[in-house]
């Protein structure tokens, strides 16, 4: 066996990486390992045909620039670069209007006041409202690891924007719309808006997500060359301080010794010793039935890890072009800057849609194709050969397709086909001759590239169930520390969830740095402190 390392890491996705860049550039020797061919999970960029790529497991990064570890990891020294466009969101309908988010909010408040002037009025309210709540408690909190339910209620319960956080979020995002919002096209975009992040619109505890996501300073953004550069950007800082990253592996077990993760078995037989801990950024499934021995996981954490739930609303099939040109929007030829739109949400007509939607995913059944993508190569030229393009669509579809996955093998490239037609509906260009070359995944491809992502589920476990924030995963193995000494998580099954936000690994570094009495050489905010200043006003 070779000499110990300080700590492994199991998966080698961002959250993951962020978490070992962390611990690198602390001193310690540490190993992520990944049974993928390339490091970075979500964070994928595939060339298909030579020359256009691909992402196809991530691209609209939200904030990617105002998170701390970007910051720290120094990560546009190691290559990373990002753009936010400006106009951010176009849900584009058929009849030519189009509702628009731009980075500039007053030309928002423009967009919604065509559509209703009361939704404008309420619009500038709620991100007035939001705007210090975001910044104040939203931010801190994600960034740092969840406070005890208690506890965090009894701390925001001391300050005027605490109790209107506690107040809005006792609503569902559908109650907050429905309340708030008057005009049927507007209420569709804001529950679509908040349904990209696949929080069950018909759940208590969340009406905060829609005021939080129009108030936030930073909307979604990309990364220059494609999201791979991100994944590298890590991957050069990890190196950098001596830590290493090993791809195309299978990990048979968790290795313990006197009830604590001591390291980890291969599938090949071969044994990586850690002697200060092991953390997992899988699953809690794959972390505590597939790699831990009965021996070790108890069978009350055995029985927790397989209750935890998957999100129904997540799975998406995706339809990745290569084009010889844009694609032109017919709205356009009114409204010039459509063809400039970064996320297009395409077939998206009226609020009840949601409930055909959630309808269809609860029977296994087709919804109505609902589009929203981008094309890439209209802001990075990079990511195409000169004078071509790339574009990608992606839509809401039930895992068990007629009550079975396997459904997807025979059905992915006709439903590549009728994406297309919708498309084209509003982008004609798109029928006559301009693409060159199409390929489509199902939420089974998904799952079959990341097994992590079970069920298709690209956020790692659904937000109901009580699995958020202290509770995420489950009861006892929240904050970042399993319950089996010296084993960690760290990947988008703990707080504060999937996505491409980092803030999984950033928060279980602090953690893990506690708990092995390293020094930071970081300056997290801890919501514990920051939520008794805000009380002190
Ligand atoms: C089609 C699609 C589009 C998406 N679009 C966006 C988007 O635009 N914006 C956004 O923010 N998010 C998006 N996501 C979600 C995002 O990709 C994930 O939420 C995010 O990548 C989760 O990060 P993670 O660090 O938890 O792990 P992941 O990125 O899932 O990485 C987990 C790693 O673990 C490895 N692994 C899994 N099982 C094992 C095993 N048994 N042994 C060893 N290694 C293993 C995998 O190979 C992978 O590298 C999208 C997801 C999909 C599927």
């Amino acid at each position: 066996m070779a000499a110990p390392y300080d700590g492994v890491i199991l998966g080698a996705g961002h959250n993951a990486l962020v978490l070992h860049a962390y611990l690198a550039r602390s001193g310690l020797r540490v190993l992520s390992l990944d049974r993928a061919p390339v490091a970075g999970g979500g964070l994928a960029t595939e060339e298909d045909p030579p020359g256009f790529r691909h992402n196809t497991h991530s691209f609209f990064h939200r904030a990617i620039t105002a998170m701390p570890w970007y910051r720290d990891l120094e990560l546009e020294r190691h290559g990373a670069r990002y753009i936010e466009p400006e106009l951010n969101v176009a849900l584009i309908l058929e009849d030519g209007r189009a509702l628009q988010w731009w980075t500039d909010r007053n030309k928002t408040v423009e967009s919604f006041a065509e559509f209703s002037g009361d939704d404008a009025r309420a619009l500038t309210r709620w991100t007035d409202e939001f705007d210090p709540i975001v910044e104040q408690i939203l931010r801190v909190e994600a960034q740092s690891p969840p406070l005890e339910p208690d506890r965090r209620r009894e701390l925001l319960g001391r300050s005027a924007a605490g109790r209107r956080l506690l107040e809005v979020s006792a609503m569902s995002p559908l109650e907050f719309v429905e309340r708030e919002f008057k005009h049927d096209v507007v209420r569709a975009g804001l529950l679509f808006f908040n349904g990209l992040r696949e929080v069950d619109l018909r759940l208590n505890g969340f009406g905060h997500s829609i005021p939080a996501l129009l108030a936030g300073k930073h909307k979604a953004q990309m990364c220059i060359g494609g999201s791979a550069r991100l994944a590298e950007a890590l991957i050069s800082d990890i190196r950098e301080h001596s830590g290493d990253v090993r791809t195309g592996v299978e990990i048979r077990s968790i290795l313990t010794r006197d009830g604590r993760a001591v390291g980890v078995e291969l599938s090949d037989g071969e044994r990586i010793e850690a002697n200060g801990f092991v953390a997992s950024g899988l699953n809690p499934q794959q972390t505590f039935l597939d790699l831990l021995d009965a021996d070790s996981a108890t069978p009350d954490i055995r029985r927790r890890a397989s209750r935890f739930q998957y999100n129904l609303l997540a799975p998406l099939c995706s339809l990745h072009l290569s084009l010889t040109e844009p694609p032109r929007y017919r709205a356009a030829e009114r409204r010039p800057e459509l063809n400039r739109a970064f996320m297009v949400i395409v077939g998206l007509e009226h609020f009840s849609q949601f409930t055909d939607i959630v309808r269809a995913h609860e029977t296994g059944t087709l919804p109505p194709t609902v589009l929203w993508g981008a094309c890439p190569t209209l802001f990075d030229p990079s990511q195409a050969p000169p004078g071509k393009h790339t574009a990608f669509m992606w839509e809401k579809v039930p895992y068990a397709l007629r009550g079975s996955a396997e459904n997807w093998n025979a059905e992915i490239e006709s439903q590549g086909h009728t994406m297309i037609e919708v498309w084209s509906r509003f982008a004609p260009n798109l029928a006559d001759g301009a693409v060159l070359h199409q390929f489509t995944r199902s939420p089974v491809d998904t799952e079959r590239k990341f097994p992590n992502m079970h069920h298709g589920d690209l956020l790692v476990g659904s937000f109901d169930h009580d699995q958020v924030g202290f509770h995420r995963p489950f009861p006892g193995a929240g904050r970042y520390r399993a319950p089996v000494a010296g084993l960690y998580l760290c990947g988008g099954s703990t707080h504060p969830g999937g996505n491409i936000t980092g803030l999984c690994g950033y928060n279980a570094a602090f953690v893990i740095a506690a708990d092995l009495g390293l020094g930071l050489w970081w300056h997290p905010v801890e919501a514990e402190a920051a939520f008794e200043r805000l009380s002190q006003g």
